[in-house]
């Protein structure tokens, strides 16, 4: 019981790596015995923040490789970019165009004003999957349940 006491009266140093090597012994020693200190610990560890969370695990480079290897995503990727970068191309293209022959019926600059937001539609599929993936293969995932 005194050494609950003193334990826990070192508990916060111990936190904050302010203890002596002996203060930080004893107390470690005590808390492997004593499980209400442990616990005690524990608390102050969760109410201080100092627990580390569970967060987002960045995938590894082999699985970012996979992913950028993947026909689906270099291909969607490719298309999309072909698009937005073909859309605004053209649209600069037909804007020259029509100001060198004004009055021409606008079906192409619709065209290509559609093929923009296609192809960042595209690009947002290619970007949800490669996040649909990457969570599939998150080791982590199962951590909570
Ligand atoms: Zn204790």
């Amino acid at each position: 019981m005194q050494d609950c006491e003193k334990c826990r009266q070192l508990l916060m140093g111990l936190m904050d790596d302010e203890l002596t090597s002996e203060e930080s012994t004893v107390v470690n020693d005590h808390l492997i015995r004593c499980a209400a200190c442990r616990e005690e610990y524990e608390g102050l560890r969760v109410s201080c923040g100092k627990l580390e969370r569970v967060s987002f695990v960045e995938p590894t480079d082999e699985v970012l490789r996979e992913l950028w290897r993947s026909p689906y995503s270099s291909l969607a990727r490719s298309a999309g970019l072909v698009l937005v970068l073909g859309g605004y191309a053209g649209l600069i293209g037909y804007g020259l165009y029509e100001f060198l022959t004004a009055g021409r019926e606008a079906l192409f600059v619709k065209v290509a004003v559609a093929a923009i937001p296609l192809g960042f539609g595209i690009l947002l599929v290619s970007v949800i999957r490669e996040r649909l993936r990457t969570y599939k293969v998150d080791p982590y995932k199962e951590v909570q349940r």
